[in-house]
């Protein structure tokens, strides 16, 4: 899709994310979160809900997670204006309490719709509900995170939430583990460097 349709694609979904009804998150939500990031981006992040941060303002990732989330971009030299971060839910569940599978479901075809017109190189979920939305239902992200699986042309990688590490300190060595290994996946399509961890073809 040419960058300016895309673009234009892209902020339909926004209006549509902005007014939709579809599940009973919109009655308690301040803002919508539909995403932000770049049209053609290579990589896109795809967490789980909105926070309190996220819900006024609004915007994806601007609380601690956010923060957690921009030094690991940093780490491996990675813009955050290049990439696209989303969520599988895109208003915030009350107290955020985990979303419920008909949440999910209810919102599914905005990031579907979201998925197809950025069609990026690597999709990276965030935590537990991003893996099982987009890659398996049954994952677990402790066995396999860092691990990337080929589905339908597109890499996925799933790794841990940045939250997850805010609360448990331990878990940001595999984050950051987490992050090298989209690094090597990425400097690998683009041939630079040696293969990193192969891919499972799902
Ligand atoms: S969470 Fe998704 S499906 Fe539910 S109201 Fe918000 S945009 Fe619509």
């Amino acid at each position: 899709m040419a960058s300016s349709d895309g673009k234009q694609a892209l902020e339909q979904v926004d209006a549509e994310v902005r007014s939709c009804r579809l599940c009973p998150l919109w009655r308690s939500r301040t803002k919508a979160v539909p995403g932000e990031g770049a049209v053609d981006a290579e990589i896109m992040f795809v967490g789980e809900a909105p926070g309190g941060d996220e819900d006024r303002q609004g915007r994806p990732f601007v609380g601690a997670a956010g923060r957690v989330l921009a030094e690991q971009l940093k780490k491996i030299g990675i813009d955050r204006q290049r990439v696209f971060i989303t969520n599988v839910v895109k208003c915030r569940p009350e107290g955020n309490r985990d979303p419920s599978p008909a949440e999910i479901e209810a919102c599914r075809d905005h990031l579907l719709t979201q998925i197809a017109i950025i069609n990026p190189r690597v999709i990276c979920t965030l935590g537990r509900f991003a893996a099982r939305t987009l890659i398996d239902n049954r994952i677990s992200i402790t066995r396999e995170h860092g691990k990337p699986r080929r589905i339908s042309g597109i890499l996925y990688l799933p790794i841990y939430h940045p939250a997850a590490a805010l609360h448990q300190a331990r878990l940001i060595d595999s984050l950051e583990s987490d992050f090298r290994q989209l690094r090597a996946v990425l400097d690998d399509a683009a041939g630079t460097a040696p293969a990193p961890q192969t891919a499972i073809d799902a």
